[in-house]
């Protein structure tokens, strides 16, 4: 299972957290207040189909990994939006609205 990281929204400690996707949010450790948000620190479909790219053709330029990341991005975007909500997306992966370059 895939370690997410939280920040207490109540103290502001940061921890991690084991779980599913799609498991409830886990509480602060530090203070028990269930007040936190999951910090999106990676786009790690972006991130695989452009190291894929580029394994498998070694010549992939970077017009190609442009492409890619224009094709990918909107999608993960979308499905981040769908589960989290835009405004958590706008939050902490601003990245993902802008363009590669
Ligand atoms: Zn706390």
């Amino acid at each position: 299972m895939p370690v997410y990281d939280y920040r207490c929204q109540a103290c502001g400690q940061p921890f991690q957290e084991r779980h599913g996707f799609d498991d409830p949010i886990p509480p602060c450790p530090a203070c028990g207040s269930g007040d936190v948000q999951r910090l999106i620190v990676q786009a790690p479909t972006v991130a695989k189909g452009m190291l894929a790219l580029a394994g498998d053709s070694r010549r992939a330029s970077k017009e190609q990994l442009q492409d890619k990341w224009a094709e990918e991005t909107p999608k993960l975007r979308k499905q981040l939006v769908d589960k989290l909500g835009e405004d958590v997306v706008n939050r902490n992966a601003p990245t993902l609205n802008s363009k590669f370059d």
